[in-house]
């Protein structure tokens, strides 16, 4: 199978220093939502891995980010596609759990939710810890210059990783890829 990994805020969402605590604040960046859907209508599987320290912190509930998981599902089916599995981690910073990034625990979790190796899979993020996230579990690092993006970039990335505008221009090199 053709999975894709992505990361949410920063890439499919606008992202914000003081978190997205409700769903009023959760605004797709312009073209992922149609990046997905072509994706999926493509034959991807695109899941999501999302650290969400938030819930940990009190800033929003778990129904409030399984709404904004439902208004991504939504507005992407509006288009023709599907969104695949989406995992978040809610634990905070201190609490040492696997599952936050850099930790793999949430690719782990994908991977073996569709029984598929994570080697060279695209894991797409904003952040370094999701490029690291990445490294560590051999998956192809990838980052977009949205989000924190651009930031992140001027700090220095991993040698090996691939760098897009967007989730867009992703879309149309992956599609276009398997075209030709
Ligand atoms: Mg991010
Ligand atoms: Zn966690």
């Amino acid at each position: 199978m053709k999975l894709l990994i992505l990361d949410r805020d920063g890439v499919i969402n606008q992202d914000s220093d003081a978190y997205i605590k409700s769903l009023d604040e959760w605004i797709p960046i312009p073209g992922s939502i149609e990046a997905i859907a072509q994706l999926s209508k493509a034959g991807w599987t695109v899941a999501v891995a999302t650290n969400q320290s938030g819930i940990a912190r009190g800033y929003y509930s778990l129904a409030t980010l399984d709404a904004m998981h439902a208004r991504l599902r939504e507005l992407v089916a509006a288009q023709g596609g599907e969104v695949g599995m989406i995992v978040y981690c809610p634990h905070g910073p201190d609490e040492g759990c696997a599952c936050r990034k850099p930790k793999p625990g949430m690719l782990h979790t994908i991977a073996s939710h569709y029984a598929v190796d994570l080697a060279g899979v695209w894991f797409v993020g904003d952040s370094k810890g999701d490029l690291e996230a990445a490294r560590t579990v051999d998956a192809q690092p990838v980052l977009v210059k949205t989000g924190k993006g651009e930031q992140t970039l001027s700090k220095g990335v991993p040698e090996a990783t691939l760098i897009f505008d967007d989730l867009a221009s992703i879309a149309s090199a992956l599609i276009h890829q398997q075209a030709g």
